[in-house]
């Protein structure tokens, strides 16, 4: 379902929604589709996408994950991204808006697995997957690997799940395509300089922005791994546990495994978290060209959310995790040459790693939609739908996201995602 439906409770909101990223722009979009629409200011600080998350991330939308909260959602990214739902939004709300060519590669997605736990979690999730509508994922073993990707070692697997619905997309498209889109329906600013709370109900009252005063009756926490530089403006409110932490993406070359697939490799995932996947069209031969990452070891991990920590990749983790883990996956990786590398920030939620999507209990106006850890872009539609709901109508009304709130942390009631990569 696309589009919510319900009319504002209270008469045309003013609406402040700080960053405008993937899941900013994608609680606009939702927002204006309300046949009352309310009226929205967009507050971005790095108005050329340089260090936004969505546009260095590696553009994935998949199904495979574990919790129904997730699968939901992905399933929800799925028809924006890839079945046309984000040009109908946007027509819903700009008739004339030029369509945005997302360029949608149906890559698909192979999750590995080396142990019986790790390929039950495949197979137990497959079914949740399937049971909420998720189409076109099979369970391959050993030989069914082999036969479908002759490059890969199957020595050491047990399974894999294949997702051929999911693949790639283009987020700068995403980005930009939606900015045109809704430039002539919110009002823009690039700074929050100060928030002011109500004394007695601790609300967000007023909120000033690039120098002037403005009030707001809602106010949207979508800054990313910058989500606590919000949190920090408003006297007393406890922290949200994300932490901004690199991830670096190598571009690298290989043409010797698309000449013995015949196709771009999905986005494999190896048990260990090291990923890697095809770029090009589908079904021509691009070249061999590959982007690949992993995770990195937790230990050593710095928050960079003050800024302290710079966005130079981390060049080392070719050389000691992802080209031996490659090539234990197939000698043919053996003459990968890495031609570039970037990195961009997760927001990183340090108790669970799952989404943060609610009201903070600790002003009552201020809703946060943050702290996916490296899967928000795919996300985004349906968070940004949720937000709509939430100031619409007070309630999720598509995909309940209730599990997802603050609040868990003060009640340990977290929630955890297997397939976090
Ligand atoms: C290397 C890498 C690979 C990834 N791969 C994937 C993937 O394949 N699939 C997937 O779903 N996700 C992926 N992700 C994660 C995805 O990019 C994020 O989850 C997603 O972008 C989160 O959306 P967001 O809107 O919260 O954050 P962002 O897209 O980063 O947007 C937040 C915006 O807020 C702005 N902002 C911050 N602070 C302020 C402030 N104080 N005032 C004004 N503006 C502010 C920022 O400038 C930014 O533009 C990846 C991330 C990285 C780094």
């Amino acid at each position: 379902m696309l589009r919510p439906t319900s009319i504002f409770l209270s008469s045309s909101p003013r609406i402040l929604i700080i960053g405008s990223g993937a899941i900013g722009l994608s609680s606009a979009l939702h927002l204006l589709q309300s046949p009352t629409p309310p009226s929205i200011t967009l507050v971005e600080r790095d108005i050329n996408l340089k260090l936004n998350s969505a546009v260095l991330s590696a553009g994935g939308v998949r199904s495979q994950f574990s919790l129904e909260e997730n699968v939901r959602c992905s399933l929800y990214g799925l028809e924006v991204f890839k079945e046309g739902g984000l040009n109908k939004l946007i027509r819903n709300i700009n008739p004339s808006a030029d369509l945005i060519d997302l360029q949608f590669i149906n890559g698909g997605y192979l999750f590995l697995s080396s142990t019986p736990t790790g390929s039950s979690s495949l197979k137990k999730n497959l079914q949740l997957q399937q049971t909420l509508g998720a189409k076109g994922t099979e369970l391959l073993n050993p030989s069914g690997i082999k036969n479908t990707f002759p490059y890969l070692h199957t020595r050491s697997l047990l399974s894999a799940s294949y997702s051929k619905n999911d693949g790639w997309f283009d987020p700068y498209s995403f980005l930009t395509g939606v900015r045109t889109a809704i430039k002539k329906l919110v009002k823009f600013g690039t700074c929050i300089n100060d928030v002011e709370t109500n004394k007695s109900t601790g609300n967000i009252s007023r909120v000033k922005i690039d120098g002037k005063w403005s009030e707001f009756d809602y106010v949207i926490n979508a800054t990313g791994a910058n989500a606590n530089s919000i949190i920090d403006l408003i006297p007393g409110l406890k922290r949200l546990p994300i932490e901004a932490r690199k991830r670096t993406i190598f571009h690298f070359k290989c043409p010797e495994i698309e000449a013995e697939q015949g196709h771009i490799p999905p986005l494999t995932v190896d048990p260990s978290g090291v990923w890697y996947r095809g770029t090009g069209e589908l079904g021509e031969v691009s070249g061999g060209d590959f982007i690949c990452g992993c995770t990195p070891v937790e230990d050593g991990e710095e928050d960079a959310s003050d800024g302290t920590v710079d966005i130079t990749p981390s060049y080392d983790l070719w050389d000691s995790i992802i080209w031996p883990k490659l090539y234990s996956l197939s000698s043919a990786f053996g003459s990968a040459k890495v031609l570039n590398q970037w990195a961009g920030w997760y927001e990183y939620n340090v108790i669970d790693q799952n989404g943060i999507v609610g009201f903070h209990p600790g002003c009552g106006n201020l809703v946060v939609a943050n702290g996916f850890s490296g899967h928000g872009l795919q996300m985004s539609p349906a968070v940004g739908r949720a937000v709509a709901e939430l100031v619409e109508g007070g309630r999720f009304e598509t995909i309940c996201l209730k599990r997802f709130g603050v609040e868990r942390f003060e009640k340990g009631e977290e929630i955890f995602e297997e397939g976090i990569v």
